[in-house]
């Protein structure tokens, strides 16, 4: 596997903001081209512009990752296009409803565990095809530290499976593809300024929290600060590339001590 990410194909799903947005503007800085998948055209206009100003065979599909036909559809585009792929970034994501157990509706809590981790599913699912003509490759799945090292988050349980099942998911496969040499590894990140809040509804939360106080902030490493998106995007980076060639089936956090904190 080459180190460097130059001549790699690479799709990031969710890529028209946040961790995804910087993902995919990282990997075709490093000279990789990227199919950037979002819902819709207009969402990835703008990073899709400003990726292929520096040239290369980028590619823009509007898709969801939950339905189907759509990542069928999505991953026909990328073989015709580029006939294979060397690395998937199953990024899109919801915190969809957070509330106490008894107020989530079965339709909120199906929709987080369709996208969240349905959505991962199909991603890597319809994907394999061309990562396998490649003649192995890189999967990263962005989970969280919700529901992997965090509990403390009541109300977001519907978000918290799906990011645990996300890691089950991303082991299974690890061993299942290694005789393609098809590495599967997670990232969990902890509090990023994004644009997360937008897929976020709280509801009657007040007093269902643990009264645990973090009086210098709860991100150690910062003194209470998020991290930003690239810095997440930079470890993605580095699983996707050469250099990580005997890492697989593994997860990595990248949140600034939080979850060892906060647990
Ligand atoms: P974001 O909202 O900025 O980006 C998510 C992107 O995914 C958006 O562009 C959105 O349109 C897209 N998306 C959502 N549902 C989709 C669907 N069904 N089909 C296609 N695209 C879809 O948020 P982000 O923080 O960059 O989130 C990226 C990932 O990081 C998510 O999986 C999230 O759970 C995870 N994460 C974020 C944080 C954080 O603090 N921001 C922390 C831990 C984990």
């Amino acid at each position: 596997m080459e180190q460097s990410l130059k001549g790699s194909r690479i799709l990031v799903t969710g890529a028209g903001s946040g961790i995804g947005r910087a993902a995919a503007e990282l990997l075709a800085k490093e000279g990789a081209v990227v199919a950037m998948l979002g819902r819709t055209e207009d969402e990835l206009a703008d990073v899709f512009d400003s990726i292929r100003r520096g040239g290369g065979d980028h590619l823009l599909i509007s898709a969801d990752i939950s339905v189907e036909d759509d990542m069928r559809r999505a991953a026909g585009m990328i073989g015709e296009r580029w006939g294979c792929l060397s690395g998937v970034v199953a990024n899109a994501g919801i915190n969809g409803v957070w509330a106490p157990l008894a107020e989530i509706g079965m339709e909120e809590w199906n929709k987080t565990l369709a996208i969240n981790l349905g959505g991962t599913f199909l991603t890597d699912r319809e994907t394999l095809p061309l990562l396998r003509k490649a003649g192995g490759g890189s999967v990263v799945v962005v989970a969280s530290i919700n529901g992997t090292r965090i509990f403390s988050n009541s109300g977001a349980t519907a978000y918290a499976c799906s990011k645990a099942a996300q890691v089950a998911f991303s082991r299974m496969l690890a061993l299942e593809c290694a005789k393609d040499r098809i590495r599967f590894n997670t990232v969990c990140p902890g509090a990023i300024e994004t644009n997360i809040d937008d897929s976020t509804e709280r509801r009657d939360l007040d007093g269902l929290r643990l009264p645990a106080e973090f009086p210098c902030g709860d991100v150690p490493l910062t003194g209470g600060t998020p991290g930003a998106a690239d810095q997440v995007a930079r470890t993605i980076g580095f699983l996707l590339s050469g250099a990580s060639d005997h890492i697989s089936g593994t997860e990595i956090y990248v949140d600034g001590a939080q979850s060892l904190l906060q647990g």
